[in-house]
């Protein structure tokens, strides 16, 4: 059981930045996400497209937004749970929650904050009728760590950013490379493009267009793939693979979280934002882009704003009847929960005769 102070689903923006704003209060943030990496749509959708709307910062490049972000929090030492989705809640009669994720990780806090964005990215599958008997066992939507394809044969099927990508880095780790894609064209970067047609041409990846896998075998795992192949006749084969992984895109949903006895308006949860942006149930907090109240914007520094409210009041559950003094950091300094400190130099102070 992973114990926190704020629980946090969703490392997005406005996830991330809740770790800073708690680490100042003292409380310690564990954040869920169903994504292998943090930085939510920042880093799933557009991580290299310039952002001008964060305050400071003339212009940054959503990838890079998300770096100074986790560095920001680093000193406060959030825990992740990253490539799972939070799945349930249950609350205790101390008024305290257990989410359990999709992997069965279960995390105890007496604060949750909801920073689900447009909901938890969910892979596109495709129409084969057996995939789910193979999912963990062969099949992957979502490359969490390279090194389980090291010297193993895979089969990459899509036509985007991501199937390209996948595909050239594989290629140095993997046994053996295929490429199924159904159309002749890709939809990717143009230098991606390229190089994968370099691999194949150096015949380091195998290439087959235009094609779909149809179904799938193997007793318990995965041990083949059947391709269908249009061209003139249809033909059909099979090809030995200990992996398939289709990636046919992310489409995100409030999923599990709609389930939770939340207020819901709009496929977005009502919060109270007049005070803290807490929901209808007490101890848990909806911040960001997955909240709605009126006026509300989906903006990053909103989300910000909403966090750092969110933060005080979750000071007041963890700590009851203990005032919080609302101190400047340049006056402070930040403790770091990892024995760091930051402070302002001090003023020299020089006598005067
Ligand atoms: C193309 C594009 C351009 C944009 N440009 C700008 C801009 O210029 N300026 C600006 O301010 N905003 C911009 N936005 C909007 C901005 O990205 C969002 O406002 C911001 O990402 C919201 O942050 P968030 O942390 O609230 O949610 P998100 O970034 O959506 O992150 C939410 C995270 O929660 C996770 N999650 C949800 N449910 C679960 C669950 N049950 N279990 C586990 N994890 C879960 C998701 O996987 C996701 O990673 C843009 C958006 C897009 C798509």
């Amino acid at each position: 059981m992973i114990k926190t102070d704020i629980l946090i689903i969703g490392a997005g923006p406005t996830g991330l930045f809740t770790v800073f704003e708690a680490g100042l209060l003292k409380l310690k943030c564990h954040l869920i996400d169903a994504l292998p990496q943090p930085g939510g749509q920042c880093s799933e959708i557009y991580p290299k497209k310039p952002i001008y709307d964060i305050p400071a910062y003339p212009e940054i490049l959503a990838g890079d937004l998300t770096e100074k972000l986790l560095e920001q929090g680093k000193q406060f030492k959030p825990g992740f749970t990253l490539g799972e989705r939070a799945e349930t809640i249950e609350k205790l009669e101390d008024g305290s929650f257990i989410v359990t994720t999709d992997k069965g990780t279960e995390h105890h806090a007496p604060v949750v904050a909801i920073a689900g964005g447009l909901g938890s990215f969910e892979p596109r599958k495709p129409p084969i009728h057996n995939i789910s008997a193979f999912e963990d066992k062969g099949v992957n939507y979502i490359i969490k760590d390279p090194e389980v394809y090291r010297n193993k044969r895979v089969v990459i099927a899509g036509g985007g950013d991501s199937a390209l990508d996948w595909t050239i880095y594989l290629a140095d780790l993997a046994k053996e490379v295929t490429l199924i894609h159904r159309r002749n064209e890709f939809r990717g970067a143009l230098d991606s493009v390229e190089k994968v047609q370099e691999l194949k041409n150096q015949g380091r990846v195998k290439l087959i267009t235009p094609a779909e896998v149809t179904s799938l075998v193997g007793d318990h795992k995965l041990e083949a793939v059947v391709v269908t192949q249009a061209q003139h006749i249809q033909k059909e084969f099979e090809i030995e693979t200990d992996f398939f992984i289709p990636l046919f895109g992310l489409s995100p949903k409030l999923g599990p979280i709609a389930n939770w006895g939340l207020e819901i308006e709009k496929n977005a949860i009502k919060v109270n934002n007049a005070l803290d942006y807490q929901t209808n149930i007490p101890g848990i907090f909806a911040i960001g882009d997955v909240n709605t109240y009126p006026g509300k914007l989906k903006l990053i520094l909103c989300g910000f704003h909403e966090a750092t409210l969110m933060c005080q009041a979750a000071y007041q559950i963890i700590n009851p009847g203990k005032k919080y003094v609302l101190k400047y950091t340049t006056v402070s300094g930040i403790d770091g929960f990892d024995g760091t400190r930051k402070e302002a130099p001090k003023a020299v102070i020089k006598s005067i005769n």
